[in-house]
């Protein structure tokens, strides 16, 4: 017998007819034996749709509200499900994440879960219940309702399973697994049977969104397995496990693209000690995180600082950055949100010379500029403008050998 808890992503909870499916799966591992937590999504597009109520009444959504308002999807699926599994004669009941209670900061819109009470869900596992957790939210000492990030529901799952000490965290989604690149751009995509928490954590931070990044780093750090699968078929998936000696032998797993960039160049810096952090600093006071950085050094103790960051955090850098330059007596401010960072991913990189140069050499083939360039013991990215981002993935996917036969 197990502890298994699954969690079904939101276009495997879309409409009542999908629940009802999701219960009647639940309700056949229950009848296995095994016992099953289950967290939901809210149904696909509800979290979109009430941002977008959000927009119409409030410029820029307060935070506190916003996270008020945006709890309430996942509310809706965890209630539906639980009726479901009672109407089919079995035992659920739903939980908050202010009801479990799952703990967060209080950094409205990204918290991070700081610990998750086992008390309530033992007590309902071991009365014979499926204890049904609302993904994607948390609260705060003070009782104030927060959410944890677009794609939260797969981190809450990962750490209630680790409180738990689960056998294993499955995700359920759309897709029959992690493929070597995203499917739905990439027809010639492949799943892979398993992958190691290392590759998956840089394929998830280069923007494969199939897992959350903060959902791999919690199964990493507590050894707990992940199994990424299909709620249509219910195949079996991508193991998520730890590295071993057959992993070593793939040159490269994955191709990884994000268009959630954008790019601003400061030129004519006066280059002198203090000014990275004079420019740095204030952005990350505002709690935008920068990617890569690009610095070039120019004539007459000048230099011209490139910078990526989070598209939805332009404009507030923009403002910054202006100001910025303006104190410092930087030239110009230029920015760019056409971008796209398409990525190689393999833990066999380590071993290999010539990674690197391959992609360029790819790249150059199909006529794409590459803009920044950034490198990691296992990955390479590449900053390109947005227009090749398709062509750029499945030319990569093909002449690294990824494409099914
Ligand atoms: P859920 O709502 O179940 O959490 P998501 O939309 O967050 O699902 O994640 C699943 C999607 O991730 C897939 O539909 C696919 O388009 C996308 N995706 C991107 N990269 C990959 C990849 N390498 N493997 C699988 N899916 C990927
Ligand atoms: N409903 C949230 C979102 O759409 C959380 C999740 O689905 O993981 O981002
Ligand atoms: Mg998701």
């Amino acid at each position: 017998m197990a502890l298994i808890v699954q969690k079904y992503g939101g276009s495997s909870v879309a409409d009542c007819d999908l629940i009802k499916r999701v219960a009647d799966h639940v309700i056949a591992c229950k009848k296995q034996g095994d016992d099953v937590v289950v967290v939901l999504s809210a149904m696909s597009g509800e979290t979109d749709r009430l941002i977008d109520l959000a927009r119409q009444v409030q410029a820029t959504s307060d935070p506190r509200e916003l996270d008020v308002l945006l709890a309430t999807g996942e509310q809706t699926t965890i209630s539906l499900f639980a009726m479901a599994v009672r109407e089919k004669g079995f035992e659920a009941t739903s939980f908050l994440g202010y009801q479990v209670p799952i703990d967060t900061d209080s950094d409205h819109g990204k918290a991070r879960i700081l610990d998750i009470s086992t008390e309530k869900l033992n007590a309902a596992i071991k009365s014979g219940h499926i204890p049904a957790v609302a993904g994607f939210q948390g609260v705060t000492p003070r009782g104030n309702i927060t959410t944890l990030g677009r794609g939260g529901s797969d981190t809450t799952a990962v750490a209630i399973a680790v409180v738990l000490k689960a056998d294993i965290c499955e995700i359920y989604t759309d897709v029959n697994g992690v493929y070597t690149t995203d499917p739905n751009i990439c027809p010639n995509a492949k799943k892979i049977d398993k992958i190691s928490y290392e590759e998956m954590m840089e394929m998830a931070s280069l923007g494969a969104k199939v897992l959350d990044i903060r959902s791999v780093e919690f199964a990493m750090r507590y050894g707990m397995p992940l199994h990424v699968r299909s709620s249509f078929t219910y195949n079996t998936g991508t193991h998520v496990v730890k590295e071993d000696e057959t992993m070593e032998q793939v040159l490269v797993s994955g191709v990884t693209y994000s268009r959630n960039e954008a790019r601003i160049t400061i030129t004519k810096v006066p280059d002198s000690p203090g000014t990275a952090a004079g420019i740095f600093n204030p952005i990350s006071d505002a709690n935008i995180v920068v990617d890569m950085i690009i610095q070039n050094t120019r004539a007459g103790d000048l230099t011209d600082m490139t910078f990526t960051i989070p598209r939805g955090n332009y404009d507030q850098a923009m403002g910054i950055v202006q100001k910025v330059a303006k104190e410092i007596g930087a030239e110009r401010v230029a920015g760019d949100q056409n971008i796209a960072k398409v990525s190689i991913v393999g833990v066999g990189m380590r071993n290999h010379a010539g990674v690197a140069g391959k992609m360029f050499d790819i790249l150059a083939r199909h006529g794409i500029n590459i803009l920044m360039i950034s490198t990691s013991e296992i990955k390479v990215s590449c900053v390109i403008e947005e227009k090749f981002t398709e062509l750029a993935v499945r030319a990569l996917h093909e002449e690294f050998g990824l494409d099914h036969e």
